[in-house]
């Protein structure tokens, strides 16, 4: 199937789920992950009507996103966040997802450009404790929100998770609902948050199922990435 293909069977299944889950339509967002995938894929999904994009390793992304400057795209980073990268992040990107720590945020608020509106920023919690992730713990988490929402060039929206990979729905609904809750109690507290960010190629369902508003989405619309890209 075409990229346009993906995208549209990407979409009713989102809007299926929506509805299944009896949440208002429309109330979950696609992102289109480009990791790894060349630039005419992300034009083939840029012209079928994709507008967010997302990118997880920071060279090729900044290459993607000068090469790409005449298309509205919001470009969204989603891969682990290093202290020495976060300048060209603070300068190239609209979103970035993967906050999990104070540092971080306090860089990319400083290093966030005058002239460009805030960055919207969702913090990335690891409630399961694997050790191979990112993530702020659940103890660090209030702290780090806290610290986000006080910085003028910061602008908190959610929560964004990836919990371990789970082939039984059953069990992908269990985990998701368990960050469903936490960010239930973010929600409570700053109220302006409208994003949880969660559920990806292969939970999908379970994660819209379970509150998602943002699903981000990677092989399901761009195919299998290359066997040799670069974790
Ligand atoms: C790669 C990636 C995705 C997309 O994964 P697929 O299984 O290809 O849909 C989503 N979120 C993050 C953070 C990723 O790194």
């Amino acid at each position: 199937m075409s990229i346009k293909q993906n995208l549209h069977q990407i979409e009713q299944q989102i809007e299926d789920a929506t509805q299944k889950a009896q949440r208002t339509i429309n109330s979950v967002t696609l992102l289109a992950v480009s990791k790894a995938q060349k630039i005419n894929k992300i034009e083939e999904a840029y012209a079928a009507g994709q507008k967010l994009f997302g990118e997880s390793y920071l060279s090729e992304a900044i290459a993607k996103i000068d090469a790409l400057k005449h298309l509205d795209i919001e470009w969204h980073f989603i891969g682990p966040v290093q202290s020495n990268k976060t300048r060209d992040i603070a300068q190239h990107f609209d979103w970035v997802q993967s906050v999990d720590r104070i540092k971080i945020a306090r860089r990319l608020n400083e290093q966030r450009p005058d002239h460009l509106p805030p960055l919207q920023i969702t913090a990335q919690v690891n409630l399961f404790q694997e050790h191979s992730k990112q993530g702020a713990a659940l103890d660090e988490l209030n702290e780090l929100l806290q610290f986000i929402d006080q910085q003028p060039k910061l602008h908190l929206r959610g929560l964004m998770s990836i919990p371990p990979k789970q082939a039984d729905p059953a069990l992908q609904r269990q985990q998701f609902q368990s960050i469903q809750q936490i960010y239930q109690q973010s929600v409570a507290q700053f109220n302006q948050l409208d994003t949880l960010s969660m559920g990806m190629s292969d939970d999908m369902i379970a994660a819209i199922a379970s509150g998602s508003t943002m699903v981000r989405i990677g092989t399901a619309l761009f195919g299998a990435r290359p066997d040799n890209w670069k974790q």
